[in-house]
């Protein structure tokens, strides 16, 4: 019996909410240079065109609304009887206001600001600018709260030890192309978990996954959840 779910989504989740993926056709990586907007050396050498790339992303956010795979998966979290964790790649914030809690943030957050001369953590403006001062240190070494490519994704303990205690690891809208997040299946199947993706189409990693089913997240992720909650007793 199934009582602990480790969940990864990734951007596929947030498409039909309107939030592009990277690496789709017409996906914001064919759109920009990777190197220029999500690499700490990109920042160093332009922070306006990086804080003007995520200014865009965050008020796409800001319009976009969950849609029923994010809904679906608060379900799950508030009438599955055993653990659901629910760990995402999207620097999004649909999984919350679609009523998640918990959300483990593993690539940081677009609503988040960080200082990157003394840590201090605080709520992004709509539009943050490369002369942003801190407002615990005073310096002007703003960026936003995500973790870029080459930097050491947040939260790994915490998720390799939610992995280890996982009856059942679910990959949801994930290319499979970036790690660490594309070995967790690997990492599960090693631990005895048993593996399930949920995709528009086979990932990179499908051939590593017990279980593949395909097709729009809006669509095949609450027909999962409703299986997994079958036979649930809901409180009265
Ligand atoms: P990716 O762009 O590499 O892959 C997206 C995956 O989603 C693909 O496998 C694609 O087939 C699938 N997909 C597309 N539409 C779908 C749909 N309607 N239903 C189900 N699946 C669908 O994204 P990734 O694997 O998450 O890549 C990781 C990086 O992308 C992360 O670093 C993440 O921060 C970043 N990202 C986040 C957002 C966001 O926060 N919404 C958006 C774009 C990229």
């Amino acid at each position: 019996m199934v009582q602990n779910i480790v969940i990864l989504t990734g951007a596929g989740v947030s498409a039909e909410s309107g939030l592009g993926t990277f690496r789709d056709e017409g996906g914001l990586w064919s759109q920009y240079d990777l190197k220029e907007v999500a690499t700490p050396k990109g920042f160093a050498l332009d922070p306006a065109k990086v804080h003007a790339f995520y200014n865009a992303r965050r008020l796409n956010c800001l319009m976009a609304a969950p849609n029923p795979a994010h809904f679906a998966l608060t379900t799950l979290q508030r009438q599955f009887p055993g653990t659901v964790t629910l760990v995402t790649q999207n620097i999004d914030d649909l999984h919350e206001r679609a009523g998640s809690t918990g959300v483990i943030h593993m690539h940081g957050t677009i609503t988040g600001a960080l200082c990157a001369a003394c840590g201090h953590r605080w709520d992004a403006p709509r539009a943050m600018a490369a002369t942003d001062a801190c407002p615990s240190c005073g310096k002007t070494a703003t960026r936003p709260d995500i973790v870029w490519f080459g930097e050491i994704p947040y939260h790994m303990p915490e998720i390799d030890a939610a992995l280890m205690q996982a009856d059942l690891f679910v990959a949801i809208g994930t290319s499979g192309s970036v790690y660490p997040a594309a070995g967790f299946v690997a990492e599960a199947r090693a631990c005895g978990v048993r593996t399930l993706e949920l995709n528009l189409e086979p990932s990179e990693t499908a051939r590593t996954f017990d279980e593949g089913r395909y097709g729009p997240a809006s669509k095949i992720v609450p027909d999962w959840v409703a299986e997994m909650l079958a036979g649930v007793s809901r409180p009265t």
